[in-house]
């Protein structure tokens, strides 16, 4: 897709997550990656294929929707569970092909049966069970319930898991609140059990109670900023590093989002630069123009605060991110050429820009940042 800027994997980063975090796990707990958000950005047809030739094929999607996109990138032997909405025309095709669904509610169990019965296929479902999150996830009251229609419709039900997600596994500060849901989510295993349904696997933790809360880890853990090389919280970081002798960060960060200069002008002292009056001129200044705005996810909130890098040097955006483009001061770099490569997110030379830093100063999440770049940045993968 042509796109005024680009979004670049690299391969051997993602590599080096997914040994980390299968260091962690060791053989006996799947490892599950998530490519919800379009892959926190990365791109899902770009992902699934990377993540399964670092030896992954487990997939965990929010909707049907993205479960489409990864089904038409993945392997044969790779499985796709759907975590969270299902498109009403889309449980055919769900059951049909073996897609893996959260039941969260007895309406997405008996859609479960009624698709199972008119494809002649059983149903392969994860029971997620309400532990405290208050979110999705069925709730005590109906148990009783669900497991009636569970034991009377068994023919059309595989009972792949039994699951359930932690509210904010990241912070210390809700220690209290995950070691009760993590016991509340035994209790409801065991409820299960003794009324015969037997789940193949259980899971609950993602990323920050894989790093975290090592017995969370159960069966298979369902992570996703780790694997793109983020860390959920600098807590979490710091927390995994803690105990360690060796002090250098494990993951890797594996995406580049780059642009090029198509525009450079001169400006005399005292002129204002963009927009309004919030960047005036103090001296005669060099500036380029790079094409990515606010339309194309680089958010409004950096006008006057970011920088880009461009030949290997640190240029401050000046004036507002515009919704196509963004002006950068460029007086104390020599050389600086239309055409030259922009990073906006990533490493040039010795330079970086992580998107960590430029949460904090965007006092925004890595996720949202993340997630948020649109869908239609052309992305490609650097296997070198
Ligand atoms: C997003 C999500 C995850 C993964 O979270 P990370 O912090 O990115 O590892 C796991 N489980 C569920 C239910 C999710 O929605």
């Amino acid at each position: 897709m042509a796109s005024t800027s680009k979004i670049t994997i690299k391969s051997d980063a993602i590599k080096q997550n997914v040994n980390f975090v299968k260091s962690l796990i060791g053989t006996s707990t799947i490892l599950s990656a998530v490519i919800k958000g379009n892959a926190y950005g990365h791109g899902i047809p770009v992902m699934v294929k990377t993540f399964e030739s670092a030896g992954i094929n487990h997939f965990s999607v929010y909707s049907s929707p993205e479960a489409k996109d990864a089904f038409k990138a993945k392997s044969s032997n790779s499985t796709i569970m759907i975590m969270g909405i299902i498109c009403v025309n889309d449980y055919q095709w769900v059951v049909e092909n073996n897609i893996e669904f959260y039941v969260s509610t007895l309406d997405v169990l008996e859609k479960a049966i009624h698709y199972s019965k008119k494809a002649g296929v059983k149903s392969h479902i994860h029971i997620d069970v309400e532990t405290g999150m208050n979110r999705t996830g069925i709730v005590f009251e109906n148990l009783k319930k669900v497991v009636s229609v569970i034991n009377s419709n068994i023919d059309c039900l595989e009972i792949i898991g039994i699951t359930s997600h932690f509210a904010g596994a990241e912070s210390i500060a809700n220690h209290i609140r995950i070691k009760k849901q993590f016991s509340v989510f035994k209790k409801r295993v065991k409820y299960f059990e003794k009324n015969n349904i037997i789940p193949r696997i259980l899971h609950i933790a993602s990323s920050a109670a894989t790093i975290n809360y090592p017995d969370s880890r159960l069966d298979l853990v369902r992570v996703g900023i780790l694997l793109y090389g983020y860390w959920p919280t600098k807590e979490t970081f710091i927390h995994y590093i803690h105990r360690r002798k060796d002090k250098s960060d494990p993951i890797k960060r594996a995406m580049t989002w780059c642009s090029n200069v198509i525009l450079i002008k001169v400006i005399p002292e005292s002129e204002f630069i963009g927009y309004g009056l919030s960047f005036q001129a103090q001296h005669q200044m060099k500036i380029m123009i790079v094409p990515v705005g606010y339309s194309n996810g680089y958010s409004r909130s950096l006008s006057n605060l970011g920088h880009v890098i461009v030949k290997g040097r640190k240029a401050p955006i000046v004036g507002s991110v515009n919704m196509n483009m963004i002006i950068c001061d460029i007086t104390n770099i020599e050389n600086v050429q239309i055409g030259d490569e922009v990073v906006l997110i990533g490493k040039q030379g010795d330079q970086e820009i992580s998107f960590s830093s430029f949460a904090e100063m965007n006092n925004s999440l890595n996720y949202e940042i993340l997630a948020r770049l649109p869908e239609n940045i052309q992305r490609c993968l650097d296997d070198k």
